[in-house]
């Protein structure tokens, strides 16, 4: 894909997404747009100079792989890096909280990798950059006004307004996963009671499920999670529902009942042209995202009298956070003017 005669040291950058349970690191050509190498490691958990540790240890393997030629690729320098955590990013790059890395907070991972390595970096919300690789290179490319909604663990979010990332007074805009929807739903992550991701991500998806059972409903998906409700996760509900279990497709339907309610109160409130849902949820089973497009217009106010909002499955994958965060440090200096 590269051009093998390029120049040695041509300008490379280095993209980490620091998520729940692993960390993803990419090495990025800005120019050609290719990944050139992507690794990742378990993200230790409890452990802050553990995550820093592995998060260093990342980058300094993919600078490695920068400077030596291959085959395929000419040798090159890393320029800067990119790096994506999982919570309430300040607008200095500070993780203030992050309810899926307990134990993490008030971490200033740019600056010590920036100590330690010399090199400029920067930090962002990892849905932010998730949003600036959909934004650039996919799904969302030339859109100005589009919702970005990624459903793993958690929900993520981002909100592009007028083709720039919308960050709010702190830096903490777009966390659609955290608005409460239920009162008297699940508990989440965060503590609070009912907020949307309970009822809408893979966490939510257990969560429907374990409801569904107590209701004496469910009894596949309890079996193939060995018997116990607390163990039930997302994937027995999906391998159930691949098996033709049909209160197996209901649970599915009450998620897409949920995604559909809360896609339809972010339309309300920001009158997007596009959203993009990423993570493996989109993929759940052939009619889930149908299912959400038709419901979600009846959840908006005015919905018959107002242009469809299209609902787009994410085009990078998993590797979109990385990729977002090699943009973002290829954008430095001016890192923010996205
Ligand atoms: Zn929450």
């Amino acid at each position: 894909m590269t051009d093998a005669q390029e120049a040695p040291g041509r300008p490379l950058t280095i993209g980490i997404d620091i998520g729940g349970t692993k960390i993803l690191g990419v090495l990025f050509d800005p120019v050609s747009s290719v990944v050139i190498d992507q690794r990742q490691r378990p993200t230790p958990r409890h452990d802050i100079r553990g995550l820093i540790g592995a998060v260093a240890d990342l980058a300094d393997h993919l600078i490695t792989v920068a400077e030596h030629a291959d085959h395929e690729h000419a040798a090159g320098r890393v320029t800067a890096i990119g790096i994506g955590l999982p919570g309430l990013v300040d607008r200095r790059g500070i993780l203030r909280y992050g309810p899926n890395v307990p134990g993490v907070i008030d971490l200033d991972l740019a600056t010590d990798l920036q100590q330690r390595f010399g090199l400029p970096t920067v930090a962002e919300n990892d849905a932010a950059n998730a949003a600036l690789a959909e934004h650039r290179l996919g799904a969302a490319r030339g859109a100005d006004h589009v919702i970005v909604v990624t459903q793993g663990t958690g929900i993520g979010g981002a909100i592009i307004v007028d083709g720039r990332l919308l960050r709010g007074a702190n830096g903490f805009a777009g966390e659609p996963g955290h608005m409460l929807v239920d009162r008297s739903g699940p508990i989440c992550a965060c503590g609070r009671v009912g907020c949307w991701e309970t009822v809408s991500s893979g966490t939510g998806l257990a969560n429907l499920a374990r409801l569904a059972i107590a209701r004496g409903q469910g009894a596949r998906i309890l079996e193939l999670a060995g018997g116990d409700p607390a163990e039930v996760r997302g994937e027995h509900v999906s391998a159930a529902n691949d098996e033709g279990d049909q209160e197996a497709g209901a649970v599915i339907s009450q998620l897409g009942f949920w995604v559909a309610t809360g896609l339809g109160s972010l339309i309300t409130l920001l009158d997007p042209e596009l959203i993009v849902l990423g993570g493996g949820l989109t993929a759940i089973s052939d009619r889930f995202l149908d299912d959400v497009r038709s419901q979600v217009m009846t959840t908006v106010v005015g919905g018959a009298y107002r242009p469809t909002v299209p609902i787009v499955a994410a085009a990078l994958g998993p590797a979109a956070g990385a990729i977002g965060g090699a943009i973002l440090a290829a954008d430095l200096p001016r890192s923010d003017g996205w």
